[in-house]
């Protein structure tokens, strides 16, 4: 279903606006691939004009896309689309349908003060944070090229100018709900509602409640999601409704990063000063966002607003219980263990308090970890080593081995297990930072390249990429990370 049959209040048309001196940077050949999309042609000048905004893909109008959104906490009416333009849309080899869009593609009249565009940092940024999460297993929108545009934007100062191609299952938000639901538009909250579920959830089409599902499947996908961002040590760091997608995968990556010692309340973003999108508060803050997508369907929900409220409690009610499995789940396979229960439950809440106390890599420490079970490895050695206190990680190494001989699983298996669910590499923020200065100082894409082809297969060791494991330096050290909006 096209979102261009929707009112014409859901969007504007408008196509992207001509830059001078379009350059791929790269194009993933492989997304384009699974697109369906020809290689030649995108490779051709006129693929090129394309993914640069010069140029459209036959038979399809762009457009931007009208939202709201709760900005840490504050209601902002109208945001939208101020530098995204949709310029297509396929099925994936899959018969997924695939929203195509330039990020960075000039002025919308959603742009506000805004210039429409981006800067090459944060385009890289984004290519690099989404690919990556896509191997690490993360439902996320994906980058399909990058280029720059021979232009420069203004930021702090002059920057070189660059789009981002994204696909995405689609872009509808939870703030593209709030827009509608708050100017009192019931019937396009309801026509926005059956778009997602044609077009995301077409099982739900048969429920006798359809748009109950839809609220308990957006639900349901969002604990998932982010119980897997908790896995990872990845802080989203901006997430505002508008940057919420309720198709369940990350999206607007912006001052995004990975934790390298372990801290909950740690935070990146030079925007969020009071921490309210720190890393352990990610749970509850996607609660928040849920419950304002809830209340933007309230009158879908019932026959009247009594029958509505109590189904939206009921149902953003499961949030928790659905967090807590997934997220349980998944830190029991990070240690090993074939099942779920009060036990591994402590022994993970105990090893997270004593890598707090440690400040240990986050990455590393569930990494190493397996080692442990072959005694004398250099990585048990390195485990240990990421512990100041022994005492208390010996303790805990007892506790844990204990439950694992009960399980009677071999080393083996179990190692093997565990390497596949705690990645080696990670899009480490200093490293990232790195790979983008070579670009923007040298012209130099070979970092890029190496990065991306060493985060492409994120739980396979390899003696020639070690340094990608490594943490940063003292001097290297990221301590906050920014919009570059
Ligand atoms: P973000 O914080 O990146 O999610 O952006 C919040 C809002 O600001 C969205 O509506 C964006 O489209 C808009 N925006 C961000 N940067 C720009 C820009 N350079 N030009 C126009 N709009 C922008
Ligand atoms: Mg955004």
């Amino acid at each position: 279903m096209s979102y261009l049959s929707l009112p014409e209040s859901f969007f504007s048309r408008v196509a992207p606006t001509p830059v001078s001196e379009p350059k791929m940077i790269r194009l993933n050949e492989a997304l384009a691939a699974k697109l369906g999309l020809s290689l030649d042609e995108l490779k051709s000048p006129d693929g090129l004009s394309v993914l640069a905004g010069n140029k459209r893909f036959d038979g399809f109008e762009p457009f931007a896309m009208a939202y709201a959104g709760h900005q840490f906490g504050n209601w902002v009416p109208a945001l939208g689309d101020g530098r995204a333009i949709q310029i297509g849309a396929v099925l994936d080899s899959e018969g997924n349908e695939t929203s195509i869009q330039l990020k960075g593609a000039g002025p919308t009249p959603y742009s506000r003060q805004g210039d429409g565009r981006a800067a090459i940092g944060p385009v890289l940024r984004e290519y690099i944070l989404s690919e990556a999460m896509f191997s690490l297993g993360v439902p996320t929108t994906r980058a399909l090229a990058a280029v720059t545009t021979g232009e420069a934007v203004y930021r702090d100062r002059p920057e070189r100018g660059a789009i981002l191609t994204r696909v995405a299952a689609g872009f509808v938000r939870v703030g593209t709900f709030e827009y509608f639901s708050a100017r009192g538009q019931v019937d396009s909250v309801k026509a926005l509602a059956e778009y997602v579920i044609v077009s995301r959830y077409p099982g739900l089409m048969d429920s006798p409640h359809p748009f109950r599902s839809l609220l308990g499947v957006v639900v349901e996908s969002q604990a998932d999601l982010i119980a897997r961002w908790m896995h990872l040590g990845f802080i989203h760091g901006v997430m505002n409704t508008d940057n919420m997608s309720v198709m369940g995968e990350t999206i607007d990556y912006g001052p995004c990063a990975f934790l390298d010692e372990y801290n909950p309340s740690k935070v990146f973003s030079s925007i969020d000063r009071f921490g309210r999108y720190a890393f352990q508060q990610q749970p509850n803050i996607g609660l928040w966002n849920l419950t304002r997508f809830a209340e933007s369907l309230l009158p879908l929900l019932g026959e009247n607003e009594d029958e509505a409220v109590e189904v939206a409690q009921s149902i953003l009610g499961e949030f928790e219980g659905h967090f807590r499995s997934f997220y349980d789940a998944g830190m029991s396979k990070k240690l090993g263990l074939s099942s779920s229960n009060d036990q591994s439950r402590s022994l993970s809440s105990d090893l997270l308090e004593l890598m707090g106390e440690a400040s240990s890599d986050y990455t590393l420490t569930f990494r190493y970890l397996s080692s442990v079970l072959r005694e004398g490895s250099v990585s048990s050695h390195r485990f240990r080593g990421l512990f100041k206190d022994p005492s208390g990680i010996e303790s805990w190494l007892g506790r844990w081995q204990e439950v694992l001989r009960a399980e009677g699983v071999s080393d083996e298996v179990r190692s093997d297990r565990m390497l596949n669910v705690n990645p080696l590499f990670i899009p480490r923020n200093h490293r990232v930072q790195q790979v983008i200065d070579r670009f923007v100082e040298q012209d130099d894409l070979g970092p890029l390249e190496s990065m991306l082809s060493v985060l492409s297969s994120p739980f396979v060791e390899s003696a020639r990429n070690m340094a990608y494991a490594d943490p940063p330096e003292p001097s290297e050290v990221v301590r906050q990370t920014f919009c570059g909006t």
